[in-house]
């Protein structure tokens, strides 16, 4: 099958949906090809997203509000290292907000966008495996057949992504070492709608707010930890995450099933190329630690649409290499900020150095005293 389009995007992930709604409700045709069938299944949701107000006022704006159906929205953080004394804190209020941001499931995110989307976008199945440049636009290969012609191909397959390499784009970066180890457990208390993070010299350790009084964990821990922790049975895997959080929830008295995902840096020096732009993991992998990867990804997603949109208007050919240029330095700005930010929050706590120990403990108090201090964090955390 040979069909043509404006923009095909390679990975139904939650980027690569939300910028083909975000193309379709701006007009343009779209196709979504990915290699496998996306997974909507609400009842084995295991992975959350703690969502900023930014992403959610987008997705609310593309008419994905749903997603945010059964999510819950967190109006407080918590930070601490081994003090909770000597801990931060952080309000909506702080920011002038009812909300910090909002945990949602990543079944019910892609579940949303799936039914947003008008059902001939998605080609599922279609792994992709070869591009050609042709003198207006390009032609996609996929396994299996399917031949795409489109005059912009978006890459949103992932940090692994095929269409950046196959388009001559490199992505560089380091691996952390360290695995993100999720699971949904149940505290004995309240959970508070508060975002607990308390930062362990093996890597932070999230304790994310549910709806159902829940909580998403996300702990990010040296490999050989993280492989141990993993093979724990459950009973032995609650007493551990209990001591591990200081008990600040109370016992935890269940935890699902657990899922493991290897951290790292990476990223790619160019969003854009000749016919292709990058958004998503596949453009910049970031530590989870902050929870910002999916943002940074919908952040890619609005400014490549918005930059299409007004070249369009204004009657400029809206896929030619400088409107993709324009895209790539408006986001590469925002995305090193992140990155530069999390990796030394990752390094600062997982130094042995006696001083850095000192500067840690008293840091985050001292930090937690200055107020117009504390309200920029808040910012940066909520953006
Ligand atoms: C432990 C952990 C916790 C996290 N928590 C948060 C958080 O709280 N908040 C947040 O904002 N971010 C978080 N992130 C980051 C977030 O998970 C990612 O940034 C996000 O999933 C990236 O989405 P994506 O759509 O770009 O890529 P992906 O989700 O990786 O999707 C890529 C898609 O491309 C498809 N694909 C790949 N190759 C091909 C091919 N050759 N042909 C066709 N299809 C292909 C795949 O099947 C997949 O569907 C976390 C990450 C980790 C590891």
């Amino acid at each position: 099958m040979n069909s043509g389009c404006d923009l095909a995007v390679a990975g139904a992930g939650p980027v690569g949906l939300a910028l083909a709604l975000a193309g379709v409700e701006a007009g343009f045709t779209v196709r979504v090809l990915d290699r496998a069938a996306p997974t909507v299944s609400d009842a084995e949701e295991r992975r959350y997203y703690a969502l900023s107000p930014a992403s959610v006022a987008w997705l609310r704006s593309l008419g994905a509000g749903d997603a945010l159906r059964d999510a819950c929205p967190y109006s407080h953080m918590t930070v601490w290292e081994n003090d909770p004394r000597h801990g931060l804190e952080f309000d909506a209020g702080d920011v002038g907000r009812a909300e910090l941001g909002w945990i949602v499931g990543h079944g019910a995110l892609l579940g949303t966008l799936l039914r947003r989307l008008p059902s001939q976008v998605l080609c599922a199945g279609a792994e992709l495996v070869s591009m050609q440049r042709q003198a207006r636009g390009l032609t996609l290969q996929c396994a299996g057949g399917l031949q795409l012609r489109a005059r912009l191909a978006v890459a949103a397959d992932g940090a692994e992504s095929s269409l950046r390499r196959l388009s001559g784009l490199v992505a560089v970066g380091w691996d952390y070492d360290q695995l993100g180890l999720v699971a949904n457990v149940r505290p004995q208390r309240s959970h508070r709608h508060t975002a607990w993070q308390r930062f362990l010299p093996s890597g932070p350790l999230a304790l994310l707010p549910l709806a159902d009084g829940r909580c998403s964990i996300v702990w990010s821990a040296d490999s050989s930890l993280a492989k141990s922790l993993l093979t724990l049975d459950d009973g032995a895997f609650a007493q551990r995450l209990t001591e591990a959080s200081q008990s600040r929830l109370g016992e935890i008295v269940a935890v699902g099933p657990r899922l493991a995902f290897p951290l790292r840096l990476r990223h790619a020096p160019l969003y854009a190329a000749d016919g292709i732009a990058l958004v998503g993991d596949a453009a910049h992998v970031v530590h989870p630690l902050a929870g910002q990867g999916l943002n940074l990804g919908l952040a890619d997603a609005t400014a490549l649409i918005e930059t299409l949109v007004e070249a369009r208007t204004v009657g400029r050919c809206w896929h030619a290499a400088r409107q993709l240029e324009r895209y790539s330095r408006m986001r590469k700005a925002d995305t090193l900020r992140m990155m530069a930010l999390t990796d030394a929050l990752v390094r600062l706590y997982r130094t042995d150095n006696a001083l850095f120990k000192i500067l840690r403990r008293e840091g985050l108090g001292l930090v937690g005293q200055i107020r117009p201090l504390r309200t920029f964090l808040a910012r940066q955390a909520s953006l």
